[in-house]
């Protein structure tokens, strides 16, 4: 198994390195030229979510990124990438997401919550987005204090928060279970 790991800005490395802990290869997409490379799955990291767009759209990598998730190739989105998923950028996942919630006081937070199918985990938020709503065909795998943190559509995974920068790997194995 190898997994693509979107590196056009934010926190790649910290993906890369929790794959690597779990035994499994991956290489990061800087270009077409890297992405062109054979893929079970695509992680898209936190970052800032509107250079991001800019970078992707710059990079020709928009439409190919765009027609892979829709085509079924699974995707995980950690914060700035559960925003790329939305309806305003990607546009391949039925939600509705808030950018920047917690506002300046709260924009840093790390907490303990449940995560349906793994249970308690450890949750890092930075300037973080939550959920506001999710289509028919999202199920909620998360909620921190009445707010979606979490959320999966069919072979697509979102986290407001960064299981990446935890020690906890359950979330990155929930997500290779699903790529089969
Ligand atoms: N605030 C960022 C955005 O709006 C997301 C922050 C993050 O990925 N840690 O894109």
């Amino acid at each position: 198994m190898r997994i693509a790991i979107l590196a056009l800005q934010g926190a790649f490395v910290e993906h890369q390195q929790m794959l690597s802990k779990l035994g499994i290869d991956s290489f990061l997409v800087r270009n077409l030229n890297d992405w062109s490379q054979p893929k079970d799955a695509l992680i898209i990291p936190g970052g800032e979510s509107t250079a991001m767009t800019r970078i992707i759209k710059d990079e020709e990598l928009y439409e190919p990124v765009r027609a892979a998730i829709l085509a079924g190739l699974p995707v995980f989105g950690t914060c700035a990438g559960l925003i790329m998923l939305d309806g305003d950028h990607l546009n391949t996942m039925d939600i509705k997401v808030k950018r920047n919630a917690y506002g300046r006081q709260l924009g840093s937070f790390e907490t303990t919550d449940t995560f349906e199918g793994i249970g308690e985990v450890p949750m890092t938020f930075i300037r973080a987005p939550y959920i506001e709503s999710v289509g028919e065909k999202a199920k909620i795998l998360s909620v921190v204090d009445n707010h979606i943190v979490a959320a999966r559509q069919d072979k697509q995974l979102v986290c407001a928060f960064h299981p990446e920068l935890t020690e906890d790997t359950r979330i990155h194995q929930y997500f290779i279970s699903m790529i089969g």
